[in-house]
Parts: C-alpha cells; sequence; structure tokens
C-alpha cells in the first residue's frame, strides 16, 4: 500500500472522481423533447407535461395521486398545512436532517421537536419519539437519511397509538421500497425534493405523493393559490376549503419533462448504487475499522442519495473528520460531511422558543462529527473505480497514527 497522498504518496487516483463524474445526466433524448416542449409553448403547470410526470411517479412509489412543486421544502409545509397544523401545534422531526424537514413546521408557526436518531442508521430512534410526545404533537417527520429509512413499521404504530399524522420526508429516498410497500405511501404524505443533487434533480423541485384524494386536493389548492386540478378564474368548481392557507408553488412543465425521463432509469441506477455499496462493503468490512450506515430494516429497494461512512472506532480518536475529509479528497474521492444537528442552524437561534429539544440528542452530537459520506452519483462507476476508492479509503485506516500525528503537527 501506497502513502496516503496528504503525507506526500501517490493519489489513488489521478484524476480526482469530482472532475470525472457528472451529475446530472444528460442525454440526446431529453434535450429533443425539451426542445419540443420549448416550441410547443406549453411550458406552464397547467399542462399534460406535469400531470403526466406527477402521476408516473406516485404509481412507482405505490400512491394514487402526486403534486409537483417547486421544491421539497414546500412539500414538506404543504403536507403539514393540508391537515391544518399550524401555531400551538408541535412537529416531531430528527435532530439530524436538512433544515428544511424543520423549517416546514417552522413556516407554519408550529414548533419543530428535535428528537435524536438511532446510531446504525442515522434515522429518527422510535423510543425518542414516543418520550417527545405531549397532548400539542401532531405530526412526526421521519427521514429516510442519506443511504437508510426510517423504521416505518414502528413509527406508523407509534403514530397510530398517538393519533399522529406522518409526513414522511424522502428527499434522500426516490424509488425506495420499505417492507413491499413504495416509500412515501406508508405515511399520510410522502415528500421529495428534486434539488439538484438529489437522487432525481431538475435544480429545484418537489412532489407530495398520498393516496387520499381529499388531501391531494387540497395540497394541490396549497400549491395553486386555492384553485383545484383544471380550475381557473372563470370556471371554479368548488372554493378553497376556508381553513386552508394557499400559496403559489407551482413548477414549470421544463422541470416536469427532465424529471421524467430520469424516472425511466431509476430503478435500474439504483441497483447499480446498490451493488456498488455491496462491494465495497464486503470489502472495506473486512480490510477496515469503518462502520457503514445500515440500510433500512425492511428495506426491499434501498436508495441512496448518498453512502454514509462512520469513523467512530477508538483507532479515529484525535483525527478531526475534517482531516480524513481533506485526505480522501487528495485522493481523489470527494466525500461531504454530514449536516450539523438542525437546531444549530442560524434561524433557529435567533428565535430561542421557536423549537424544542426535550432530551439531549447524545448519538447525533457524538455521531455527526464522526461521519462523511460519498454522493450517489459516484457510486455508479465501474467496478476499477470502486477498488480505487477503496484503496483510498484503506490507506486512511491503515495510516491513521500518521494522520493523527500530521493533526497535531499543523
Ligand atoms: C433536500 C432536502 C429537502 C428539501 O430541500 P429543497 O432544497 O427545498 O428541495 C428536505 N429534506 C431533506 C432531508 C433534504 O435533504
Amino acid at each position: 500500500m501506497s502513502e496516503l497522498a496528504l503525507l506526500g504518496g501517490r493519489p489513488a487516483f489521478e484524476e480526482s472522481l469530482a472532475s470525472r463524474v457528472a451529475w446530472p445526466p444528460v442525454d440526446d433524448r431529453t434535450a429533443q423533447k425539451l426542445a419540443e416542449l420549448y416550441y410547443s409553448r406549453r411550458w406552464s403547470a397547467f399542462d399534460e407535461t406535469e400531470s403526466e410526470f406527477a402521476e408516473a411517479f406516485a404509481k412507482l412509489h405505490d400512491a394514487s395521486h402526486g403534486i409537483f412543486t417547486i421544491n421539497g421544502t414546500v412539500t414538506l409545509q404543504c403536507g403539514l398545512g393540508a391537515y391544518g397544523i399550524g401555531p400551538g401545534d408541535e412537529v416531531i422531526v430528527p435532530a439530524v436532517t436538512w433544515y428544511a424537514t424543520a423549517m416546514a413546521p417552522h413556516y407554519l408557526g408550529a414548533t419543530p421537536v428535535f428528537v435524536d436518531v438511532l446510531p446504525d442508521t442515522l434515522c429518527i430512534d422510535p423510543d425518542k419519539i414516543v418520550a417527545a410526545i405531549t397532548e400539542r404533537t401532531r405530526a412526526i417527520i421521519p427521514v429516510h437519511l442519506y443511504g437508510s429509512m426510517a423504521d416505518m413499521d414502528r413509527i406508523m404504530a407509534i403514530a397510530k397509538a398517538h393519533r399522529l399524522r406522518v409526513i414522511e420526508d424522502c428527499a434522500h429516498m426516490h424509488g425506495g421500497v420499505w417492507n413491499g410497500h413504495g416509500i412515501g405511501s406508508i405515511g399520510d404524505v410522502g415528500s421529495f425534493s428534486f434539488q439538484h443533487s438529489k437522487t432525481m434533480g431538475c435544480a429545484d423541485g418537489g412532489m407530495c405523493i398520498t393516496s387520499d384524494a381529499e388531501i391531494a386536493d387540497r395540497i394541490f389548492r396549497m400549491k395553486h393559490i386555492g384553485y383545484g386540478p383544471g380550475e381557473h378564474p372563470g370556471n371554479i368548481r368548488q372554493p378553497p376549503p376556508r381553513d386552508l392557507k394557499c400559496y403559489n408553488f407551482r413548477a414549470t412543465a421544463f422541470t416536469a419533462l427532465i424529471l421524467h425521463e430520469q424516472l425511466h432509469s431509476l430503478v435500474e441506477r439504483l441497483g447499480r448504487y446498490g451493488a456498488a455499496v455491496r462491494y465495497l462493503e464486503n470489502r472495506l468490512g473486512q480490510t477496515t475499522n469503518i462502520r457503514f450506515q445500515k440500510p433500512g430494516r425492511r428495506a426491499d429497494r434501498q436508495g441512496y442519495y448518498g453512502w454514509n461512512m462512520i469513523f467512530d472506532a477508538p483507532r479515529y480518536e484525535g483525527i478531526p473528520i475534517s482531516l480524513i475529509r481533506q485526505a480522501l479528497a487528495i485522493e481523489g474521492v470527494p466525500v461531504g460531511v454530514v449536516w450539523d444537528p438542525v437546531y444549530r442552524f442560524i434561524l433557529f437561534n435567533l428565535e430561542p422558543n421557536a423549537y424544542r429539544i426535550p432530551e439531549p440528542c447524545t448519538v447525533a452530537e457524538r455521531l455527526v462529527p464522526r461521519a462523511l459520506w460519498l454522493m450517489h452519483a459516484y457510486l455508479d462507476v465501474d467496478e476499477s473505480d470502486l477498488d480505487r476508492i477503496a484503496e483510498a479509503i484503506e490507506k486512511v485506516d491503515a495510516q491513521a497514527d500518521a494522520l493523527r500525528v500530521h493533526a497535531k503537527a499543523s
């Protein structure tokens, strides 16, 4: 094994994966369809491009309705808002997630309540949900994070016992299947993001899925200033319900078209991601001291926003995660740090009463600074590239002592 490139050795990749792997995918067929759409002038959210995509996306996830919007933050807001959740209500969210999960209840005037995650999946801890429930609790937003799914069996049982709504945050889990059910169709509403980096990406976009026709209608009206599907000024079948806060969260046909094209190959791509993860974990499980985020306990088809490594073995004590990240970057393997617990985000800390933390989130606090993740697109490479990714990680593990010395010296 050669020395770490950070310490003067040869890098595993001569040219970093970051400059060789392109995301999002592009192809001539999509370009042709985009040109046709452009000349058709049918660019708006009212045409069939959008409804066709929404229907196909919902169907893949076993839901009967899909409502396409501008991003995966407002989808969470719509999911909660459709059930009338607002001021005075509490919504339970995991401490480890993207800000959106907690901002959605905040925007509605409700209070996000942060609970800890499990050490093996980094997804919300069902026992901590139970401990956090009060008479004000109205909903839970489990997040299916990176390459794992929250324990939907337990979460649905808790929700049923306490009469809570479940809005699944599936921003990382396009195409996932939990115990025979499309992800997002197990809770009351599933929320997806199509932000640029996500497993399906189109710059920005979002989707709510549900099999409740009335909730689907409410969500549609929320995103379309109160109009129902097919309605417009002069053609209103039914006014929006009085209790519903409505906005303009409409997206365009261009993004719907790009995403519909991506959808055709999603399941195949997830298969390649899954095979790459198994290949890497089989090898690195034997050659290193690194832990890997466990997949969903009942995952029939695991989605991947990223592949998550946890460097919490005693061997890594005293080595800042930023240094491990830097060492891997110099080897040509671009990995990211995991988001800090969301309650550190400045928006919430401007308003001390804007959230609640019933118990310290000790697992999140301990593991977030010990985790690094590889974006999904870097899993879509051939076996020789996977071998070099593994080689770079093995170097870090074998030369941990040298890294510690380097950290002390600099
Ligand atoms: C990306 C993401 C969202 C939604 O983000 P948008 O940028 O608004 O689409 C929600 N939850 C999680 C966990 C995410 O990663």
